[in-house]
């Protein structure tokens, strides 16, 4: 029989294993202090479980990290890892330190399935989902991997001391994949992160990000409200349509409804928007405009990440000039939406957002697909809703 992962469960699926097993929660909650917090992987130097409870795992149980590939920092401290998840996939994991925060961005999927056209991770194709085990232990590694070189010394950017132990603080899930198409794995990693027995985030932050799987975001309210961001890259439909292909299944009138139902059970009392700033394609005035109204109409609390494209070369887009930038932020913060411009980070290593290409055996032709459609259309399109 193989070996159950223990990374894969969060503390009431660790509690029914060792239920299992004879063991009351108690044990549970022990165990899992031991992997998250304590970063150990060996039962037998859990010193204050009982020797045969850690028999008993020990024949049964493993705490299975991932395998790294690679690591590369860059000359911010931002630190990239690939990890291997077998098949010939890799995953990115990017840490993002700050005075005041460590950011971890996670990734969701091998791939992602919903093909945005400026995404690069988009262009790979769609792989597989990730399992929670392997969610969770990208921020297990980052983690206990930079606690081990803090203590040995080494020189790192890291953020200030917080007055615990801990590294990271906020965890965004916006490496590869939609975490949203894999809601069921994402659940227990999200309750891992939140648990004062593990990681101990703060619901306000650990952030899911979207493309706007509409269904799973009223799911996500219910079963563990996190801060959310919404994708939204168009403030019509049919530039959305071609930006952010799934806007075909569920537009933006469905979507912004989702937001404000999602709002009132939300740890913050406003939803993120993302918008990649695309020269030429949705950086005008006009789009700023529209965004205003949009906004006006749904009544949804919103603020405003403009995030200069990162390009890459497959894509046939460009970064916007700063200046089209700034004017847009300016018209939105004008119409009283609070608007910031993300900071580049890791754009030296090829770690900042929509950067992320891991490696990805496309076994769903995504690729193929999304190269029958033209760069060309994209940038058309732009000019049809400037009309
Ligand atoms: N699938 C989720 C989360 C991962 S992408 C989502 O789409 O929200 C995280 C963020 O990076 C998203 O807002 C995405 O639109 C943005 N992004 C993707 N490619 C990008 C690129 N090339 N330049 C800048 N941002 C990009
Ligand atoms: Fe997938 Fe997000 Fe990239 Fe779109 S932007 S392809 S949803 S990872």
């Amino acid at each position: 029989m193989k070996a159950v992962n223990l990374f894969d469960f969060d503390l009431d699926g660790l509690a029914a294993f060792c239920l299992g097993l004879g063991e009351k929660r108690f044990r549970a909650q022990q165990l899992f202090r031991w992997i998250h917090q304590r970063g150990v992987r060996d039962f037998a130097q859990m010193s204050d479980l009982a020797k045969d409870f850690r028999a008993k795992l020990a024949g049964v149980a493993v705490v299975e990290p991932l395998q790294r590939i690679s690591e590369h920092v860059s000359a911010d401290g931002t630190i990239k890892w690939l990890f291997d998840v077998g098949q010939g996939n890799a995953v990115e994991a990017v840490f993002i330190p700050e005075d005041d925060r460590g950011t971890l961005c996670v990734s969701s999927q091998a791939g992602c399935a919903v093909g945005c056209r400026f995404c690069s991770t988009g262009h790979q194709g769609f792989s597989r989902n990730l399992s929670t085990g392997e969610i969770v232990a990208q921020l297990w590694y980052a983690e206990h991997s930079l606690r081990m070189r803090r203590a040995a010394g080494e020189k790192l950017v890291l953020p200030k001391n917080d007055g615990t132990a801990r590294i990271i603080s906020n965890v965004v899930m916006m490496g590869m994949g939609e975490p949203l198409q894999n809601y069921d794995a994402l659940v227990p990693a999200l309750r891992t992160f939140l648990s004062d027995h593990a990681y101990g985030l703060s619901r306000r932050r650990v952030t899911v990000s979207t493309s706007g799987v509409v269904p799973m975001m009223d799911r996500l309210r219910e079963d563990c409200p996190v801060a959310l961001a919404v994708s939204l890259h168009a403030p019509l439909d049919p530039l959305r349509d071609h930006l952010v292909p799934l806007n075909k299944k569920y537009p933006i009138a469905e979507l912004m409804q989702a937001c404000a139902r999602y709002v009132q059970s939300a740890p913050r009392d406003f939803i993120t928007f993302e918008y990649c700033m695309l020269d030429g394609v949705n950086d005008k005035l006009e789009h700023a405009q529209a965004l205003l109204s949009l906004m006006r109409a749904s009544g949804v609390p919103g603020k405003f990440n403009l995030i200069p494209f990162n390009p890459f070369p497959e894509s046939g887009l460009k970064r916007s000039a700063p200046q089209a930038v700034s004017a847009f932020a300016k018209l939105l913060q004008d119409g009283a939406i609070v608007t910031t411009v993300r900071k580049t980070r890791g754009d030296d290593i090829d770690a900042a957002c929509g950067q992320l290409a891991g490696e990805v055996q496309d076994r769903t032709q995504a690729v193929v697909r999304m190269h029958k459609r033209r760069a060309g259309d994209v940038l058309a399109l732009g000019d049809e809703v400037n009309a």
